[in-house]
């Protein structure tokens, strides 16, 4: 019996499973290495602009503590659920220890769609949940970032909140944060930038001219909008991006500048132009050469995995793949080349790691300089999942999560049983 249920939980269940039969993991070490160490749920009362008190349900997994602090994302919106906290937070480990981060995996979030609440009511609610969490959270013990539904800007209340419980300013306890407020340059176009830069290595590994290349992409919020950007810097043409509110399609590219401008000022694509609307869900089948799932989990299925006419599937957002659909990409891996969503979106927490350090030290890098040591970050864990790759003969999401795996078990089995 668990606490943590749901098909998210399920799914980083499986993935755990083929890993851990692939590396030969004793059935006596599977749970200490998959379940989470700890689990919060917090109820966090607010005033509503009209007087009346409502509740909301907050969580906060820690998934391990081996290998230093947990770090990772809070997440606003109406389908989170605890199971799906655990999974991103499971999702978190492998990716900190592929990419060499002295971090364990963590996640929060907080049942309530943002867009339902008013902006007083968020920084009510952001304010109440990190109160809620102070006796869990600190700068060694578990760090905060944005995720879904959440910005800089509540990143700074979380951190207001902190600090005045301490008494002081402890820029520490969040990445993710304004720039004014202790935050780094580069973040906030990090996990995007990351997801372009592996693009192009891979379209340059399979000879791929980027200059004149297409690229499909879900998602327009943080991750979606900066890897079309940077994708657009690099003369990719996108030809279709969907959000919540619809999606627009262009064979010659859509502008991206400014859509970028107008998503910015409007909070959705909505409204841009009427003669570019498509369908939705046509759009991660369209043939392109890039397709960038960067809103959620689960949209590709085995169904849409069959139907797929990319070379390469960057995935942006956290478990966008279930693992039936891994079955018939492991299939297709001559055609398409996956960049999983562990390595492909880590540029996100690379920069974390990076705030977090210059916080500490209260020194503070350059926007070049934090840009060229995420690519260097990156550049290294590709080489290795694509070496591990071929070495075990297996396709890139299994290498990847191997080596991660392969890591917090490593700092398990040195250290004991306590963390
Ligand atoms: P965000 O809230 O900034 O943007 C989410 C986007 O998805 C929005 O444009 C929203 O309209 C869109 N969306 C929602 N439902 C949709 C639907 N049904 N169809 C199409 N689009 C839809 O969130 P984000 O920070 O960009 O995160 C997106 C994904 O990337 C999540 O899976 C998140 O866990 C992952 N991720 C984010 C970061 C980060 O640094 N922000 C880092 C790593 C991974």
């Amino acid at each position: 019996m668990t606490v943590f249920s749901g098909p998210v939980f399920d799914m980083a269940v499986k993935q755990f499973g083929v890993i851990a039969d692939h590396l030969d993991i004793p059935e006596d070490e599977r749970g200490r290495l998959l379940m989470p160490k700890r689990a919060v749920t917090v109820s966090c009362p607010i005033h509503r602009d009209d007087g009346s008190i409502a509740v909301f349900e907050g969580y906060r997994v820690q998934h391990h503590l081996t290998l230093g602090p947990t770090k990772g994302g809070t997440r606003f919106a109406a389908s989170v659920d605890l199971g799906e906290v655990a999974a991103l937070a499971i999702w978190m480990s492998w990716k900190c220890a592929l990419v060499g981060l002295p971090y364990g995996g963590a996640k929060g979030g907080i049942c309530v769609d943002p867009s339902s609440i008013s902006r007083l009511e968020l920084e009510a609610l952001s304010r109440r949940y990190m109160q809620e969490m102070i006796p869990f959270v600190g700068p060694h013990t578990d760090v905060m970032a944005p995720d879904m539904g959440t910005n800089e800007q509540v990143m700074a209340w979380f951190m207001d909140t902190y600090s005045m419980y301490q008494g002081r300013t402890v820029t520490e306890i969040v990445t993710g944060k304004p720039v004014a407020s202790g935050g780094t340059l580069g973040r906030r176009e990090a996990t995007g930038r990351g997801v372009a830069h592996l693009a192009r290595k891979v379209l340059d590994e399979l000879g791929i001219a980027a200059e004149g290349a297409t690229a499909v992409i879900q998602g327009f919020g943080n991750v979606g909008s900066y890897a079309a950007s940077e994708l657009h810097r690099f003369g990719v043409k996108i030809i279709a991006v969907s959000d919540h509110s619809g999606a627009l399609t262009c064979r010659s590219g859509l502008d991206i500048p400014t859509l970028m401008r107008h998503a910015q000022q409007h909070g959705s694509i909505a409204g841009f132009s009427s003669e570019l609307c498509c369908d939705p869900d046509s759009i991660l089948t369209m043939p392109c050469d890039i397709l960038v799932p960067a809103a959620m989990e689960q949209v590709i299925d085995a169904t849409t995995a069959e139907r797929l006419q990319c070379r390469i599937l960057a995935e942006g957002a956290n478990g966008p793949t279930t693992p039936a659909a891994d079955l018939v990409l492991a299939d297709r891996e001559q055609e398409i080349f996956l960049i999983p969503d562990i390595l492909c979106n880590s540029g996100g927490v690379v920069v974390s790691y990076f705030e977090w350090v210059q916080d500490l030290q209260q020194l503070f890098w350059t926007e070049e300089e934090v840009t060229r040591r995420e690519y260097e970050i990156l550049d290294r864990a590709f080489a290795q999942m694509v070496s591990r790759a071929r070495q075990d003969q297996v396709f890139n999401r299994t290498a990847a999560m191997a080596i991660g795996v392969e890591r917090v078990r490593a700092g398990k089995n040195t250290r004991g049983l306590f963390p």
